[in-house]
């Protein structure tokens, strides 16, 4: 299964696409923990990237189209792939398209503004593994420490509320006509993830049962 994790910024696509990566046994890429390593490593792409990042604009998409290229070529992805925010943008899709990769699902995971800017200002990352927590709706056991890995959480730089205010305006402008792009394929799914975690993963593993996992 080819398949493009859409949704507002906040919206659970890295949870679900961990989920997702579990069951189908395929690799999911995050192009925002890529951009973020790439920031941490202090690369020549990392300190370009970091401004877009902290105003909450997208990474111009030569960029993030030459990162998903190199990815996508490799090895990890002939028996499938789930793609975490990429395309984010016309250009990337279209850039997605010349690459010649066949796509079967476009799955967008739909939550209210109001509650984007709820989630985001809780949201805590493991520093080790990546794992996405909430101070409220999904403590982990230890304040601060990762059920999965034991390594400290941190918040993102780019989750200040005003910041997310940004991140939210982009999205709308930028990436969601990318739904009206592949409904004209086909390809759109959208489920419902206002509601529990739990809630959201059903609903996606439904959407996606066509699938041969
Ligand atoms: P979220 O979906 O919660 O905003 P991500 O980790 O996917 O978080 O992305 C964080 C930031 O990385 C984005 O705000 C943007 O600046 C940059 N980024 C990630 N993916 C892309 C992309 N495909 N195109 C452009 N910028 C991107
Ligand atoms: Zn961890």
């Amino acid at each position: 299964m080819n398949l493009i994790l859409m949704g507002a910024p906040g919206a659970g696509k890295g949870t679900q696409s961990a989920k997702i990566s579990e069951k189908w046994n395929i690799p999911a890429v995050s192009t925002g923990d890529m951009l973020r390593a790439a920031v941490r490593e202090g690369t020549e792409m990392g300190v370009k990237a970091k401004s877009f990042m902290d105003a909450g604009q997208l990474v111009p998409d030569e960029v993030v189209i030459g990162i998903i290229k190199d990815y996508l070529s490799s090895d990890k992805c002939k028996n499938g792939f789930i793609l975490d925010g990429f395309p984010r943008s016309i250009p990337q899709a279209e850039a997605l398209d010349a690459m010649g990769v066949k796509i079967d699902a476009a799955l967008s995971i739909e939550v209210a503004d109001e509650k984007i800017v709820e989630r985001m200002s809780g949201r805590r990352i493991c520093s080790g593994c990546g794992a996405s927590y909430h101070v409220v709706y999904n403590a982990p056991k230890t304040a601060d420490v990762c059920d999965a890995c034991g390594a400290s959480l941190y918040t993102r730089d780019d989750d200040a509320e005003s910041t997310v205010l940004n991140r939210l305006n982009t999205y709308h402008e930028i990436t969601e006509p990318l739904k009206d792009y592949y409904a004209a394929k086909g390809l759109l799914v959208c489920v419902q993830g206002c509601e529990k975690v739990e809630d959201t993963t059903a609903a996606v593993m439904g959407a996606l049962s066509r699938f041969e996992a």
